[in-house]
This record gives structure tokens, C-alpha cells and sequence, in this order.
């Protein structure tokens, strides 16, 4: 790669949530393995971010890679309408055998956005077949659910600045955000606001929507299960649909297959995306039960409008076989729990650093929240710099290594950030 091509990158491409005028650095990466990223220049660097939740085995894993290789050969993709095929079945089974048995009908798309998105429509649609005039979803403040336009219009209105977008996204009912934290006793109390907005809004909510225990890039943080189970309790006896993002928390990345585990529960409809493919192919999946599935099919419209171009693409459910085929050997319980373990150790006692507001670890997930944001120019230098890749955001530095991460790999991460504290050009004042 010369320097006129990362003039060109500067140049002409976007790049996620940075200015065109004045980006952040990049930088260039030519391969991946294990739980390494390689820098065009040679340097290795120690991966701390799965690619946003995804690379759950790695870079390279031989199985994703024989997967891929075999169905690109064979056919990396036909149209979903009025055609099916092998690993598309294959796919839909494992994940119906795999989620709480109710969640047995299972509906592909091609992001995490749109599998929020056809959550969101699957709601509606099945209270307009029913005859009801429900158009508005309740979620709690502090959440992320995606930057489509129905995503964006039920993640947190101050993080996806909704005051950008007045009068174009509907506007749908916030609760505050939990406080209760995951290993915090119950506090009863806490729910009140919540049950408070259902009652008052009763008949005008289609569903619930939220991420389940964590609250990914609304701000990293982790909420007690009993908060889950009460919602769920709620939402049964209201009537109203429960709709459960697990498109981060998804495939053991909480210490649970799924988030939900934490609190026993059953959604009515589910999210799932990033890791489902192992990090190699976009691809999502959004399931729901027989019943809502058949209420919309009787409806008005006599089935689900919704058909993405690219629904069910072999390639990318063939690779989300094999990722699958590796979670069910069942060695991701044991890393997980080893991740958790020695991100306490390493990042609790951090907590009584002057520049940290605190820490917690869920998990293969390990936050540092200081009391000033990031420099991030400056802090990915100095991470870069140590041979790590670490990605802050915001007043949050934090881990959600490879599940294969080994302990000397993970110690090189935590190590890192514990270095970075002690540098003032890596924080704003
Ligand atoms: C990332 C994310 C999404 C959006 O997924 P994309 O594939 O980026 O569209 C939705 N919900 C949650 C909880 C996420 O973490």
C-alpha cells in the first residue's frame, strides 16, 4: 500500500463515526490470524475487540476458512424467493434447536440493523392482524440496537442524537436506564419508572425492545437479571411483545449462550448478528414463535413484507454453520469463563486509579471507564505503539478478546491499558 492510496482513503472514504474533513488515523491492516491483526509494516498486534463483538475464534480458524472456501466453490449465492438450499436448513435448525424451544420460526437477513428492523416490523404487523392500533415500542435509555432508521429510532436519544433527526423518526416511549448492576442485590424499586410508562401507555405499545444484560455501545454497562425477569413477567401480563437484541451479547460472549440465560427467560421474538458468522460474512437472524408467525401470515397482508436481496446467503450461513459446529463443541464455556476470570484480576484492581470511574467485567467483556473521555488519536498511537489493538470510545477503554485468546495474550491487553492510565496525552482534561 503506498501513500497514495491512504491519501485516497483520507480522501474519498467514510470511515465509521469520523469527520471527512478531519479523520482520525487509520491504519492499514494486510492479514489477520489467531488473535492477531498484521499491520502493513509487519507489526502484530494483540486483537482486544473480536472486530466489534464478531471474531469469536479468531482470525483464519481453519474450519470458517474450509467452510468458505468449499461453499464459494459450490455457490455463494442464489436468491432466497422460491428457492432453498443445504445450508440455509442446516443453518435455521441448529438455531431453532440452539434458542428456547417457543422460538421456533427464523427469519435471515443480512445485518444486525435489519434483523432490528424486521423484529420491529414483526411486531407491528402482528398487531395490525390482530386489529390493534399499537405503533410504539418502549426501551430503556442507554441502549443500541443500530443506525438503520428504526434501529436509531429506539437506541438512546442521546447517543444517536435523535435531536438531528426530529420529526422524521418516530418518537417511542425511554425508561431510565437500569442502575441495578449485575452483581448488585435487587432493588424492587428500581422497576417503578418502567411499569409506570406500561401503564400509562398500555394499549399503544407493540413491544418491548432491548438488549438483554448488556448494554453494548450504549455504554457498556451490565444490569442485574432480576430486571430482565420482571420486565418479562410484565410484558406477559400487559400482552405486549417482548423483543430481545442479543446481537452483541449473542453465542456465549456473557458467560450464557445467550444473555437471556442470565435470567431464564423466553423473548417472543430475537435478535442475533455479529458473531453468528464467527466474524467472517454479515449475516442475521431474527426468530420468533409459531403463534406470532401465524398471526402475521392470517393478517391483512397474508405474510411478512420483508425480503432483503441477499436473505440467506449460502456463503454467509455456511460459515455461520462451521461457527456454530465450533461453539457446540462446547470449549467456548471453559475460555469464557477464563477471560472473566483474569480480566478481574488484572482490571479490578484499577479501580483506585485516580483517572478511573470504574470498572467491570462480565464474561469475555472488560470495561474501564475513566472520568475524562479519550484522546483517541493519541490513545490508539499508544496502543498501537504497546502491539495491541484496543478501540476506546468515548470515557470507555474496554476488551472483548477472541474466545482462543491465551492468558499471555490477554495479560499483553490489560497490561496495556494499565499503562495507558498513566498517560496525560491519551485523555482529554
Ligand atoms: C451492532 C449492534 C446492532 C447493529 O448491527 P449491525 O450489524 O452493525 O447493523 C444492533 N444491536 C446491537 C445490540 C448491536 O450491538
Amino acid at each position: 500500500m503506498t501513500s497514495e492510496d491512504l491519501d485516497f482513503d483520507r480522501q474519498h472514504i467514510w470511515h465509521p463515526y469520523t469527520s471527512m474533513s478531519a479523520p482520525l488515523p487509520v491504519y492499514p491492516v494486510s492479514g489477520a490470524a489467531g488473535c492477531e491483526l498484521q499491520l502493513n509494516d509487519g507489526q502484530r498486534l494483540i486483537d482486544g475487540m473480536s472486530s466489534w463483538w464478531a471474531a469469536i475464534h479468531g482470525y483464519g480458524h481453519p474450519q470458517l476458512t474450509a467452510a468458505l472456501c468449499e461453499q464459494a466453490q459450490r455457490m455463494p449465492h442464489v436468491m432466497f424467493g422460491g428457492v432453498t438450499h443445504a445450508p440455509a436448513i442446516a443453518l435455521c435448525r441448529k438455531l431453532v434447536a440452539m434458542t428456547p424451544p417457543a422460538l421456533s420460526r427464523v427469519f435471515l437477513a443480512d445485518s444486525g440493523s435489519v434483523a432490528v428492523e424486521v423484529a420491529m416490523k414483526m411486531a407491528l404487523q402482528y398487531w395490525q392482524a390482530r386489529g390493534e392500533n399499537r405503533r410504539r415500542f418502549l426501551t430503556l435509555r442507554g441502549g443500541y440496537h443500530g443506525d438503520t432508521f428504526g434501529a436509531m429510532s429506539v437506541s438512546c436519544p442521546d447517543n444517536s442524537m435523535h435531536g438531528l433527526w426530529r420529526g422524521y423518526i418516530p418518537e417511542h416511549l425511554f425508561a431510565p436506564a437500569p442502575t441495578c448492576r449485575f452483581e448488585d442485590t435487587w432493588d424492587a424499586a428500581q422497576i417503578a419508572p418502567f411499569t409506570q410508562l406500561v401503564e400509562k401507555h398500555r394499549h399503544a405499545i407493540a413491544a418491548v425492545i432491548l438488549e438483554p444484560i448488556v448494554q453494548g455501545a450504549g455504554g457498556m454497562r451490565f444490569y442485574h437479571p432480576q430486571w430482565l425477569k420482571e420486565i418479562r413477567t410484565l410484558c406477559y401480563r400487559e400482552g405486549i411483545l417482548l423483543i430481545a437484541d442479543e446481537i452483541a451479547t449473542g453465542f456465549g460472549r456473557t458467560g450464557e449462550l445467550f444473555a437471556c440465560g442470565h435470567a431464564g427467560i423466553t423473548p417472543d421474538i430475537l435478535c442475533l448478528g455479529k458473531a453468528l458468522t464467527g466474524g467472517t460474512m454479515t449475516l442475521s437472524a431474527t426468530l420468533t414463535t409459531g403463534e406470532i408467525a401465524k398471526t402475521i401470515s392470517d393478517g391483512e397482508a397474508g405474510c411478512f413484507m420483508h425480503g432483503p436481496t441477499f436473505m440467506g446467503n449460502p456463503l454467509a450461513c455456511a460459515a455461520a454453520n462451521a461457527s456454530l459446529d465450533i461453539l457446540e463443541q462446547g470449549a467456548w464455556r471453559h475460555q469464557v469463563r477464563a477471560i472473566e476470570c483474569q480480566l478481574r484480576n488484572a482490571l479490578l484492581p484499577l479501580q483506585d486509579h485516580p483517572r478511573v470511574q470504574d470498572v467491570r467485567v462480565l464474561g469475555a467483556i472488560g470495561v474501564v471507564e475513566t472520568r475524562t473521555p479519550v484522546n483517541m488519536a493519541s490513545i490508539q498511537r499508544a496502543f498501537v505503539t504497546a502491539g495491541v489493538w484496543i478501540r476506546p470510545f468515548g470515557r470507555l477503554i474496554y476488551l472483548m478478546p477472541p474466545y482462543i485468546i491465551t492468558s499471555d495474550q490477554l495479560a499483553r491487553l490489560t497490561s496495556a491499558i494499565a499503562e495507558v492510565l498513566t498517560r496525560d496525552d491519551c485523555f482529554q482534561s
